[in-house]
């Protein structure tokens, strides 16, 4: 049976050792339905009824000006999936609720299975590619990273859209402090003050890691509602520059809606700039008002 070149082209992304498997079913599927030629849609389908329920988004990037434009992108395995389809975001977690790290706020593979979630819900690999015009390269991606506390080791701090978790502390005043000194010798930015029984925290210094309200033995300090803190346009390369504040303490809702506003700041862009320079060009406190 014959193949059409984007049929063809299709095939030719699975790996090699099941295409010949694959292109036996899919004629079998093709014949079924009366066909002498297979065409994108045959091989789509075929798909679909091996692989259970359709993914509506990642069927949408199957087209043939796709292909050409990903083709230095394929040489890299990590911006496509299994399928063979075409990802262009990458999400990097901590690795703290794997390894039963103690310093652990919040299972970061959690909130980073949710934006990855939000970026297929928005369809945002596809509209990247119908924006990009040309070649899509590496740097076209979006790079995402959360991490579990603000140790950050998935490097937020150098990624386009970065979240760690954090847990903010407070003083109560109806508990009477020991004067353990637990907490000051846990701080390690000596950002806790004891004296005569009053606690004070210096909120500069703070970077709300939530330690002392673990090791505080009569919940003078108190942790309060987990958060994250969420910056955006950090980069290496050639001009590297760390991520800019956009919310200090958010909760989930409020940090998928950023995710949603700087996705739509990279589609809507008419130009190709790096995502750190829409953001100096729309000004950070502009993008803030916007979530
Ligand atoms: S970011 Fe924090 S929770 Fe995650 S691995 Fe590092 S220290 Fe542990
Ligand atoms: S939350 Fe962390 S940084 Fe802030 S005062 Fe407590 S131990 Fe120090
Ligand atoms: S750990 Fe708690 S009780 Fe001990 S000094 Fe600090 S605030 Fe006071």
């Amino acid at each position: 049976m014959e193949w059409d070149k984007p049929a063809t082209l299709l095939l030719e992304k699975v790996p090699p050792f099941v295409q010949k498997v694959v292109r036996e079913k899919v004629e079998i599927l093709a014949r079924e339905r009366g066909k002498t030629l297979v065409t994108e849609a045959e091989v789509v389908a075929a798909r679909e009824s091996f692989m259970g329920k359709p993914n509506p988004q990642r069927t949408m990037a199957k087209k043939p000006a796709d292909n050409e434009k990903l083709s230095i992108l394929r040489k890299y395995s990590k911006y496509f999936d299994k399928e063979g389809n075409p990802v262009l975001y990458q999400v990097k977690s901590c690795r703290g609720a794997e390894v039963n790290c103690p310093f652990l706020i919040t299972d970061s593979g959690i909130l980073s299975e949710k934006l990855r979630n939000r970026l297929e819900e928005l369809h945002f690999t596809e509209k990247l590619i119908d924006k990009v015009e040309g070649q899509i390269l590496p740097h076209h991606s979006m790079k995402l990273a959360v991490s579990g506390c603000p140790n950050s080791c998935s490097m937020p701090q150098i990624k386009d859209f970065g979240v760690h978790a954090v847990e903010p502390v407070s003083v109560d005043p109806d508990c009477k402090c020991i004067e353990c000194m637990k907490c000051v010798e846990t701080c390690r930015e000596d950002a806790i003050t004891v004296k005569n029984g009053n606690v004070t925290i210096d909120k500069e210094k703070c970077v709300h890691c939530g330690l002392c309200a673990k090791v505080c033995p009569t919940g003078t300090i108190k942790a309060e509602k987990k958060k994250y803190r969420v910056m955006i346009g950090g980069k290496v390369g050639r001009h590297p520059r760390f991520a800019l504040d956009l919310l200090l303490q958010a909760d989930e809702s409020a940090t998928l809606k950023a995710l949603d506003v700087c996705a739509d700041i990279i589609l809507s862009s008419k130009t190709e700039h790096r995502f750190r320079t829409l953001i100096e060009q729309q000004g950070i406190e502009e993008i803030k008002k916007r979530i």
